[in-house]
C-alpha cells in the first residue's frame, strides 16, 4: 500500500496517498500539498519511503508523516477552547513534518522542532527557508527549531508574552519521530490536558520490534495508553559524542 503512492510530483504523492486512503482527512490533504517534500528529501522526494538525510538520520515515508498527523490532528487544529495550540515535534531531522504541522496549527499555534544534533537542527531551519511559505513561519516564531535531548520533552516560552503563569507551558500534541526504549514519562508530565503523545517504543522483548503507542491525558488529567501497529524507526538516542 506504502509504496503504491509514490508519484511523479508533489500533487501526486499526496493525490495517491488520499485516494489510497492513508490521508483521510482534508484539512490533512491539504497541508501536506502546501510542503514539498523535495525541500526536505535529497534524493526521491515524491516516493513513499524513508530517504537518508545525513547523520544515521532518515526523513520518515511521507504515509508515517500522514499517519502522525492524522492521530494528533485534533490537538494540533485551533478551537474555541484553544485557539494557541503548542505542538511539539522531537527528531525533528530534515523539519519536514515540523512544517506540515504548522500548516495546521492556526494563525497563534507554536511548533517546536526538537533535535539533538546541533547540524541536523540547522538542516531543518535550511529547509524550510526554500520556500517563502516555510520563510514565513520562521519569521513570525510560529516555528522555532531546537537542540535538546528530546527524552526530558522541552520547555519553550509562549509566543505570546504577558500571558503569564504554567498555564501557557506544556505541549497539545508531541510527536516523536525516533524509536524510544520506553514512555518517557518527562514526556507524559509536559502534555497538556487534553493532549497527545505519538511515539514509536521499542518492544521490551528483545527482539527489536517497536510499535507506535498513542498517549492521551485525558481533561482529568488521566492517562489511557494505546498500542496502535509495528513501525521502523532510527533509535532516540545519546547525541553523538563530538570529536
Ligand atoms: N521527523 C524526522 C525524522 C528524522 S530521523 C524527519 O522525518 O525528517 C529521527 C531523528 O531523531 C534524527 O534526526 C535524530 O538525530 C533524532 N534524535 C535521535 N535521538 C534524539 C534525542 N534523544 N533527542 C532529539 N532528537 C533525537
Amino acid at each position: 500500500m506504502a509504496w503504491r503512492s509514490s508519484g511523479g510530483s508533489n500533487v501526486d504523492l499526496i493525490e495517491n496517498l488520499w485516494r489510497n486512503g492513508l490521508i483521510s482527512d482534508p484539512r490533512v490533504k491539504e497541508a501536506f500539498l502546501k510542503v514539498d517534500r523535495a525541500h526536505y528529501a535529497p534524493s526521491s522526494p515524491y516516493m513513499d519511503s524513508p530517504q537518508p538525510i545525513g547523520h544515521d538520520a532518515t526523513i520518515s515515508a511521507p504515509h508515517m508523516h500522514a499517519h502522525a498527523t492524522e492521530s494528533l490532528l485534533q490537538h494540533v487544529l485551533p478551537s474555541d477552547r484553544n485557539p494557541a495550540p503548542r505542538v511539539l515535534d522531537i527528531g525533528s531531522g530534515s523539519g519536514y513534518l515540523t512544517h506540515v504541522l504548522a500548516e495546521l496549527v492556526g494563525d497563534r499555534g507554536l511548533v517546536v522542532g526538537l533535535e539533538h544534533i546541533p547540524e541536523l537542527k540547522e538542516l531543518g531551519e535550511r529547509n524550510m527557508a526554500k520556500s517563502e511559505e516555510g520563510k514565513a513561519l520562521l519569521d513570525s516564531g510560529k516555528v522555532r527549531f531546537r537542540v535538546g535531548d528530546g527524552r526530558k520533552g522541552w520547555d519553550e516560552p509562549p509566543r505570546e508574552e504577558g500571558e503569564g503563569g504554567s498555564s501557557d507551558r506544556g505541549w497539545d500534541a508531541i510527536h516523536v519521530g525516533a524509536a524510544a526504549v520506553k514512555l518517557h514519562q518527562e514526556l507524559v508530565d509536559q502534555l497538556r490536558a487534553p493532549g497527545r503523545l505519538f511515539i514509536p517504543v521499542e518492544d521490551d522483548h528483545g527482539f527489536g520490534d517497536q510499535y507506535i503507542w498513542a498517549v492521551d491525558k485525558k481533561e482529568d488529567g488521566s492517562i489511557v495508553k494505546e498500542r496502535l501497529f509495528g513501525v521502523r524507526y532510527v533509535p532516540l538516542t545519546d547525541a553523538p559524542k563530538r570529536s
